[in-house]
């Protein structure tokens, strides 16, 4: 196994950088090291499409991919509150887009329930939900079941 992706490695990192998009990253590095190995290292084409949308709290937030997204926002996705729109890169792999659904749902949350998560705080949930998700594992069903 690669030494970069060793737990106590993934831990150390996380502490050493305080930037945000350095930990999101090597997450992200992470989950997918995980997931491609828990997939006989099939991790492209493992994952279905997202929903076209997702509710929390009893409020449908549309789902839509956006063209060059990172390039021009130097960031995977965002949420718009106001307008219930979640944005994600549609150049990603659909591992990454299914982390960073995972994180704009965090910050969802963290909003409607007022906790003033920061954002490490927020990526490090993020990686635990897309965890769990993807040892569930995604299928057509579950994602009927949240509204696509
Ligand atoms: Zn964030």
């Amino acid at each position: 196994m690669d030494s970069k992706f060793t737990d106590a490695a993934i831990y150390n990192i996380q502490h050493r950088y305080a930037h945000d998009y350095d930990i999101i990253k090597l997450c992200d590095d992470y989950l997918l090291h995980k997931h491609a190995q828990r997939n006989g290292g099939a991790a492209k084409g493992a994952w279905p499409a997202l929903p076209k949308s997702v509710t929390l709290f009893g409020q449908e937030y549309q789902i839509e991919l956006v063209q060059e997204l990172a390039a021009a926002e130097n960031e995977y996705a965002n949420v718009n509150f106001y307008r219930h729109l979640i944005q994600i890169d549609a150049a990603c792999d659909l591992a990454v887009q299914w982390s960073s659904l995972c994180h704009e749902v965090v910050h969802i949350i963290d909003h409607h329930l007022m906790l003033s998560l920061d954002e490490p705080a927020t990526c490090r949930i993020a990686s635990g939900l897309f965890e769990f998700v993807a040892q569930l594992g995604v299928t057509a069903e579950l994602i009927e079941g949240i509204g696509c």
